[in-house]
């Protein structure tokens, strides 16, 4: 084991393991057969590819589809692991050549698809070549109760039996216990280790909203993502075109993808979107198994998935890399009537679990529990923390209703009054008095309950009753479009128990900036600078531009900024080669900007663990209007007298507002707050006095630079040390 931090770091330039990754490492280096379940993103290519390096021999890769073998196989190639791909899309002579490199101990890894593996010929060639572990990676394929079945993968059950010595490691992001036990007993693996992974994906910021202008909806959150990759999925093809063609009308750069369309313009389309020529990609859900594209920065779900599983897996396209992405589910009555409709074709049993998923889908739709922690529940694993801070419920996008109770109660009450199990359409008529023939014609609107709840919106009223369902104070009667009241409804009416009901926010609020991948102004048009080079340079090489860096890469550089190949080295993500082959492009481009913009460079910084960087300050509700306006001066880069000035407070309070945005936004460089050459000297007097107080730091610079200008120097350098960030929020005494 000892071996695997060297090689992860010359390779791949990375400085430690991530969760689980040593301990399925460890497996590999001890040939005991395993299974692996990490949520996308989790890394579980370097669970196998790093051992492969460090074993004697090459290791055969079985993976589904050839596009993203052909990826991986490009990504090792650039970090300088020796890698091949076998298929049947490759050209004879290139197949024989990848052969030839195989046979003479010239590469690491051999990727090949599971049809291949089934060859007699293909069989025989392996069975005399030294073959240091099989890693057969999507291996929920393999499982009928995985929801992407393939039958090749069944076959693969022949590789124990032709290599009973050679062990069989099995990777997948999804997998229930049933489909795992699947797995271990069609691949006949031995007593194999099991690593199951958290499923939490803590840089995913999840939002659910009612669909009620779905195209400004969409823009919203296009819009918070100016030139970077998005999926949108839709339920039907028209969708898919009608969307595209608006979204390209609208200047965008768009392009469909569904079942529709013929092979070479999926293709395409998919290759468009990967080598990012396109930004956006509209698909029905047939699009994005064979993607490998780590920057994905937002999924729109503009009509709901089937199931959570489907929702995970869809929205789990984004931020692969760790850093904040954005999923956004937009749902509409509509959509179930739809999906209902699709299923209508399917036999009885299997229509009754897809209308079972269906369902649960309306009711994570409807919910006031955190989106994070249903998701991480609905999967049998537990979340720890009260508040995720990531999602829609716990940013507040919602509002919570203030007298939550009584209104359950005058709901509740209607659903007893009415007597009879009624849809949730038809009680949320009654409640807010509609003249509805049907209603007059039962009698409800003589109800002591009819329109009780006038003053309300009827869509809202229509949210309460679900959410109420969620809730279990009620639950479907003999009709599962009618309601009935639970034990819990009447302890709700007897005042015994209080449910959470929400408004659901009908405009975009300003909270919807909240998304960032840099929150500092330089970071991030340096980031943007960096992005440019790399997809200039993909170009030239034809690969992907995530192959060349990943965007976590390129933010940690446009954190760092190196100028020298020493400093480059360090940024996480550039190993060896890749150091020696584009340190020569990059380093000009930041010595450049941080010339131009006078910034220091070769900033020596704690690597920064996957989160969401959201904007608190801007869902703070508590903060108040000078201060809200002051932050977002600040986010222009204002200099702190002219912000002073424009929010009409004094000196010292604005100054106390920017040591609190910079400490909320995680920034490390203050300029245009702090001149560099001031930066440096307190930066100095830091490293000897330390940072828990400011009068050394103060007189240690010989009481000529002015505390406020010490404070938020201090603030910058407690971000880019999160060891004592994390420990104290509080300011520094004085
Ligand atoms: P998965 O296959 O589980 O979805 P990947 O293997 O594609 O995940 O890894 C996701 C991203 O995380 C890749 O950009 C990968 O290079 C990066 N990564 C993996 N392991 C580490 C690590 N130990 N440190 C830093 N980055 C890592
Ligand atoms: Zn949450």
């Amino acid at each position: 084991m000892d071996q695997l931090i060297p090689i992860l770091r010359q390779y791949w330039g990375y400085e430690s393991f991530r969760p689980l990754q040593s301990e399925a490492m460890a497996c590999v280096m001890a040939d005991r057969d395993s299974i692996v379940v990490l949520p996308t993103g989790g890394g579980k290519s370097l669970c196998f590819q790093v051992p492969a390096v460090a074993k004697p021999g090459f290791a055969v890769v079985v993976s589904p589809l050839i596009s993203l073998m052909k990826d991986q196989v490009d990504a090792l190639t650039q970090c300088g692991v020796p890698a091949v791909v076998v298929n049947s899309s490759l050209p004879p002579q290139e197949q024989a050549a990848a052969i030839a490199k195989v046979k003479s101990n010239g590469c690491k890894l051999l990727y090949v698809a599971p049809e291949r593996l089934n060859t007699p010929a293909f069989i025989t060639l392996l069975r005399g070549l030294p073959i240091s572990f099989f890693a057969i990676d999507e291996a929920h394929c393999i499982s009928s109760w995985g929801h992407d079945f393939r039958p090749d993968y069944r076959q693969l059950s022949i590789l124990r039996k032709k290599f009973p010595d050679t062990a069989i490691h099995a990777y997948t992001a999804t997998a229930t216990k049933r489909v795992r036990d699947d797995i271990a007993k069609e691949l006949s693996l031995s007593d194999p280790a099991v690593h199951v992974g958290a499923f939490d994906r803590p840089n995913l910021i999840y939002r659910v909203e009612k669909r009620t202008r779905k195209w400004e909806q969409i823009l919203a959150v296009i819009e918070r993502h100016p030139n970077e990759s998005g999926i949108i999925y839709c339920i039907s093809r028209r969708n898919v075109d009608d969307l595209c063609d608006s979204l390209c009308e609208a200047g965008f750069r768009a392009r469909p993808y569904h079942a529709g369309l013929d092979d070479p313009t999926r293709k395409a389309n998919q290759e468009a979107f990967i080598r990012e020529d396109v930004d956006i990609i509209v698909a029905t859900v047939a699009f994005g198994m064979g993607i490998d594209k780590s920057n994905v920065r937002y999924v729109i779900h503009a009509a709901v998935p089937k199931s959570i599983e489907h929702y995970q897996q869809e929205s789990g396209r984004a931020g692969r890399d760790g850093l904040a992405s954005e999923c956004v589910l937009l749902w509409g009555v509509a959509d179930f009537v739809l999906w209902r409709k699709i299923m209508e074709s399917l036999e009885p049993d299997a229509q009754r679990i897809a209308r079972a998923k269906l369902s649960e889908v309306s009711g994570f739709c409807s919910s006031t529990t955190c989106r994070h922690r249903a998701l991480v529940n609905y999967f049998g694993q537990e979340f720890n923390s009260e508040s995720c801070g990531a999602c829609d419920i716990c940013l507040g996008d919602a509002e919570p209703v203030a007298d939550a109770l009584t209104v359950a109660q005058k709901i509740l009450s209607c659903v007893v009054r009415i007597g009879e199990p009624r849809s949730p359409a038809y009680t949320a008529r009654v409640l807010t008095g509609s003249g509805d023939q049907h209603i007059a014609a039962n009698g409800h609107d003589k109800l002591t309950t009819y329109g009780i709840l006038s003053g309300e919106q009827r869509s809202d009223v229509r949210a309460w009753i679900e959410q109420l369902t969620d809730q279990r104070c009620l639950e479907p009667g003999g009709d599962p479009k009618s309601l009935v009241i639970t034990e819990k409804g009447w302890r709700v009416i007897r005042g015994a128990e209080s449910p959470r009901l929400v408004r659901p926010r009908q405009a975009a609020r300003p909270a919807a900036a909240a998304v960032a991948v840099a929150a500092d102004p330089h970071e991030h048009a340096l980031f943007e600078e960096l992005r440019a080079l790399r997809k200039a340079i993909a170009n030239e090489r034809e690969v992907p531009a995530f192959v060349v860096f990943s965007d976590a890469t390129l933010l940690d550089m446009a954190r760092r900024r190196p100028t020298t190949a020493a400093t480059f080295r360090k940024v996480s993500g550039v190993g060896d080669t890749k150091s020696h082959e584009f340190a020569a492009r990059f380093l000009p481009v930041i010595a450049g900007f941080c010339r131009q913009r006078d910034l220091p460079t070769d900033l020596e910084i704690a690597a920064r663990a996957p989160r969401a960087v959201i904007r608190r300050t801007d869902f703070d509700p508590d903060m108040s209007k000078a201060k809200r306006a002051a932050m977002r001066l600040f986010r222009e880069g204002k200099p702190l007298d002219q912000v002073a000035r424009e929010i009409g407070r004094a000196h010292s309070t604005t100054a106390q507002y920017l040591e609190d945005f910079i400490t909320a936004e995680g920034i490390i460089s203050p300029r245009p707050w702090v001149d560099n050459d001031t930066f440096r000297r307190v930066r100095e007097a830091v490293s000897v006095c330390g940072m828990e107080r400011l009068k050394p730091i103060f007189d240690h610079l010989e009481e000529k630079v002015e505390y406020g200008i010490i404070r938020i120097a201090v603030a910058c350098l407690r971000n880019a040390t999160p060891q004592t960030a994390t420990h104290t929020n509080d300011r520094p005494s004085v």
